[in-house]
């Protein structure tokens, strides 16, 4: 039985924003108005020991990106177990800027992801075809979801990980919001991706309880048109993330 979510889980993505630690500290706060919603702010490492010490409230700290090993010579590498350590509690890995603009590959991806998880972190795995592949139609995209997941969790069903920490983000490339000609996807197309996500995750990995998220292009205006799916468990916002009154819109219409 597949496990549906009453409260939507949102993760805020500032990449690598905003300049200085005053502004970090005064967008996390404007956030904080989120009440009892379930909201993450993956913000960048530098930010990341100064927003602990503020109130928290129910916002949870993410990082967008961590190494797969815990010590040893990776000069400019942050750990699993830093983050651990230092309180963060999310962390997004496989975000599609990452595989382009870094070279991250799906088996370096399988390293953080198991790394990750291995010290009790929350791991946001993010998966997405690119615009060559979906012009191909969604037979294409499908297949390429399912090597992507293949190859990003090798391995995951034979560790002694909490895979329940474990959730999945469908972020077709093509509508990351900073991308040329980027468009969101239709909300029927991202909930058909989505429902075939939960279904390999449920046949292979036995995975049931596994949040899918929706990312791309996610704003004020279509954040509802999104989430009014019971399987659609959340949603990874970039670019409106960085917009204090976008914030407060996509928090409302959360409520
Ligand atoms: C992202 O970077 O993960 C993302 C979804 O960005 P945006 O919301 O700006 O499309």
């Amino acid at each position: 039985m597949v496990k549906y979510y009453m409260n939507k889980l949102t993760v805020f993505n500032w990449k690598n924003n905003p300049n200085s630690l005053e502004e970090a500290k005064s967008l996390f706060n404007s956030i904080k108005e989120a009440n009892d919603l379930e909201i993450v702010v993956a913000a960048p490492f530098i930010y990341l020991s100064a927003l602990k010490s503020e109130e928290l409230k129910n916002l949870k700290l993410g990082a967008q990106n961590v190494f797969w090993e815990n010590q040893g010579v990776y000069t400019g590498e942050i750990s699993p177990i830093m983050l651990k350590n230092l309180g963060v509690e999310y962390v997004i890995v496989g975000h599609s800027e990452r595989r382009k603009y870094l070279n991250e590959t799906d088996e370096m991806i399988n390293k953080k992801v198991l790394a990750a998880l291995k010290v009790g972190l929350k791991v946001v795995l993010c998966i997405g075809e690119d615009l060559a592949i979906r012009k191909r139609g969604p037979k294409a995209a499908k297949n390429c979801i399912k090597n992507q997941l293949e190859k990003d969790l090798n391995g995951i069903e034979n560790c002694k990980l909490k895979i329940e920490n474990l959730i999945v983000a469908y972020e077709p490339v093509w509508a990351i919001s900073t991308n040329k000609d980027s468009r969101p996807d239709t909300p029927e197309n991202a909930l058909e991706m989505i429902k075939f996500i939960k279904e390999l995750l449920i046949t292979k990995y036995k995975l049931q309880n596994t949040r899918v998220l929706y990312g791309g292009s996610v704003d004020s205006k279509n954040t509802k048109n999104f989430l009014k799916y019971k399987e659609i468990d959340g949603a990874l916002v970039g670019g409106a993330s960085l917009k204090k009154d976008e914030v407060k819109k996509i928090i409302n219409s959360l409520k």
